[in-house]
């Protein structure tokens, strides 16, 4: 049997930590999986600190210059591994994203995968290795090393096992999926499964146990994704389809992202061709943005709001001077003090009166809510970022979380 496992950077945090994983991995492909890939990410918060390097030199660096800076993380963690296999007397190979043909499209530091061409590891496999690919990273059209996106080493996994026809283990430092991120919410419910589509919408508002994407690509291809905790035996959470979830809640889950910006362009003299560039330009530079708020008053002035995550700064700047070079009149506005709460579940595509319900639970612990945006499944909205904990709270208190 085959089985991609893949281990974040906490897991693999020090050198006793990796030497363990490695005995845990030898063991498994004696007793239970005959084909192991691995994909780790880089140590620790070692990201974070390649970035704050990157940043004392410019605080805009070179994308192409960044994405090969931040690579050399997850290289340190596979080589370490493979020779910490290796010194169990079990053949290992360790391969950077390049070497195992991770194709990937898309601008630097949020590339997409294309394809993985999987000839080089199956040689791998067939020759009793356990093949230990870099997470986060793959190789571009023009041959430029290219990174995921922050969390990518998730979607490496899910994109290797969709290539290999595996089952995909992710391990982590929590038990599995929770209602609510355990750290910000003691109570939080265990969850033994969540659907592809609850988990993907978690995710893309904030819930940073699994990147959006991975989820995106297990959906597609009908991989199930297991995610637990490294090296322990119990819990976990098994991801799949929602047909084989049945479960009777409005609501699954809480997500919060902490850090947004929300910006408004005011004094535009509204026409909907102007509306249309501005949300171009946004498009154009790669900005996601969440919630869109626009207002025309009667002297036909328009204003506009959207929020952004706090990360994606340097795209809102680019955005912001280009829209300012085509609407030189435009007034801006910064509000960097809020947070989003979203509430997600597929419970509320069959049922009303849920943001009511969500609404009338802040309201009465006195916490103001500003932009809000709804999907099928899930309602969002702005808050100040001192209510978080208050608000997680309630929230979770009102839909039995
Ligand atoms: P890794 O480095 O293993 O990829 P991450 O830090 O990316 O780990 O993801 C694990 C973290 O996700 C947990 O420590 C937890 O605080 C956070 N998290 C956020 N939302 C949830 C949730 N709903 N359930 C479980 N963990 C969550
Ligand atoms: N090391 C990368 C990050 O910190 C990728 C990952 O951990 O998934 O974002
Ligand atoms: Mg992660």
């Amino acid at each position: 049997m085959r089985v991609v496992l893949k281990y974040g950077g906490s897991s693999v945090a020090t050198i006793e930590k990796i030497k363990a994983i490695a005995e845990y991995i030898v063991n498994l492909k004696k007793t239970k999986y005959n084909e192991i890939i691995v994909v780790a990410s880089a140590m620790g918060k070692t990201t974070n600190a390649l970035i704050a390097m990157a940043k004392e030199i410019s605080d805009s660096p070179n994308q192409r210059e960044l994405d090969s800076l931040l690579s050399t993380g997850e290289q340190q963690t596979v080589s370490l591994l493979s020779m910490a296999i290796n010194s169990l007397g079990q053949k290992a190979v360790s391969l950077t994203g390049y070497q195992a043909n991770v194709k990937t499209v898309g601008v630097h530091t949020k590339s997409k995968i294309k394809n993985i061409d999987t000839e080089k590891i199956e040689e791998y496999l067939k020759d009793n290795n356990v093949v230990i690919v870099a997470g986060f990273q793959g190789i571009n059209d023009h041959g430029d090393i290219t990174t995921l996106g922050r969390g990518g080493s998730d979607t490496s996994a899910v994109a290797l096992a969709a290539s290999l026809k595996c089952e995909c283990r992710i391990y982590t430092d929590v038990e599995g999926i929770y209602s609510v991120d355990p750290r910000l919410y003691k109570n939080a419910k265990f969850l033994d499964k969540i659907s592809y589509e609850e988990m993907m919408e978690m995710a893309n508002l904030g819930a940073g146990v699994m990147e959006t994407r991975a989820v995106e690509i297990g959906k597609k291809y009908n991989i199930p994704i297991f995610v637990g905790k490294t090296l322990s035996e119990t819990g976990g959470t098994w991801i799949m389809d929602m047909n084989d979830v049945l479960e009777d809640k409005l609501v699954t889950g809480i997500s919060i992202t902490k850090e947004i910006i929300v910006t408004t362009l005011s004094n535009i003299n509204y026409s909907s061709e102007k509306i249309a560039k501005i949300f171009t330009i946004i498009n154009e530079v790669g900005l996601n943005i969440n919630m869109i708020s626009q207002n025309v008053s009667n002297d036909n002035k328009a204003k506009i709001s959207f929020s952004c995550v706090e990360g994606e700064k340097y795209l809102l700047d680019q955005a912001i001077e280009r829209i300012k070079m085509e609407l030189p009149c435009i007034e801006l506005g910064y509000n960097d003090n809020l947070s989003m709460i979203s509430i997600v579940g597929v419970g509320m595509i069959n049922n009303s009166g849920v943001s009511g319900k969500f609404f009338s639970a802040l309201s009465r612990a006195g916490i103001n809510f500003y932009q809000v945006t709804t999907s099928e499944i899930s309602v969002s909205c702005s808050i100040e970022r001192k209510d978080i904990n208050k608000a997680v709270e309630v929230v979770a208190e009102e839909f039995n979380l």
